[in-house]
């Protein structure tokens, strides 16, 4: 059985790789290590062989992890759904939220960031492919969302995240996140701090590559595949 170094090693090489062919330096690419529903074992094994960010999707899960590991310099980054009644958990033990796309929730982590720690990373997910099954907010609304989130207090826009539609057909991938990098770009002309486009997974993260992601996420392609467990429908989202 292939270990999680060893698939890491993979698949940093394969991020070289890709950068390379795109014209790219390997280190615009950041990789997030999705860890959600693996054990603290399985962080530490990433940890040990440099990995350094970590993206988790259920609050109580990632709560748990991060105060266990809380002597390790991990950069925490939340990727699930966010009920209000959970923000201050958030709030309190992320760097980064990459699935934000109401008002109310920003306005929650902004008030609910403590003082004594560094802006809260913010980015805004976008519904791309206006998939039902989707989170996210329509591309139409952006400019005016984002207007009010860089106004808020304890938090810093940093960019866009999003989930394209599920689908076998890799030139429509493409075409999503190639609309996320224009929207990326126009947001990154009006304000000065946006400079992370979050767009990629185990299954498309080389067309993200291709199409200007800073971030890519990836779960299984590092951790294997995930027991199926009701949470996992976050998976999808
Ligand atoms: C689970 C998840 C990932 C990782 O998915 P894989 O397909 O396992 O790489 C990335 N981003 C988000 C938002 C997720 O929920």
């Amino acid at each position: 059985m292939t270990s999680i170094a060893e698939r890491l090693t993979e698949v940093r090489m394969q991020i070289v790789e890709q950068c390379q062919q795109h014209k790219r330096l390997p280190d615009s690419v950041q990789l997030i290590a999705v860890s959600k529903s693996k054990p603290i074992s399985a962080i530490v094994e990433a940890f040990n062989h440099g990995q350094r960010q970590f993206g988790e999707n259920y609050v109580q899960e990632a709560v748990a992890k991060v105060q266990q590991l809380q002597e390790l310099p991990i950069e925490w980054h939340f990727l699930g759904p966010i009920q209000s009644n959970k923000t201050r958990d958030i709030a309190n033990h992320f760097h980064w939220v990459h699935s934000v796309d109401r008002l109310k929730i920003a306005q929650r982590l902004s008030a609910q960031r403590s003082d004594s720690q560094a802006a809260l990373n913010l980015l805004i997910q976008v519904n791309i492919d206006d998939d039902a099954a989707k989170a996210g907010i329509a591309p139409a609304q952006l400019l005016d969302f984002a207007a009010q989130i860089a106004a808020l207090p304890r938090v810093q826009l940093r960019g866009l995240m999003t989930i394209p539609a599920v689908t076998t057909d890799p030139s429509q991938t493409a075409t999503s996140f190639a609309a996320m990098n224009r929207l990326f770009l126009q947001l990154k002309s009006q304000y000065p701090q946006v400079d992370t486009l979050s767009i990629g997974m185990s299954a498309d993260w080389p067309i993200a590559i291709a199409q200007g992601a800073t971030m890519i996420r990836i779960g299984s392609a590092l951790f294997g595949a995930r027991e199926h467990s009701p949470q996992s429908t976050g998976d999808s989202q």
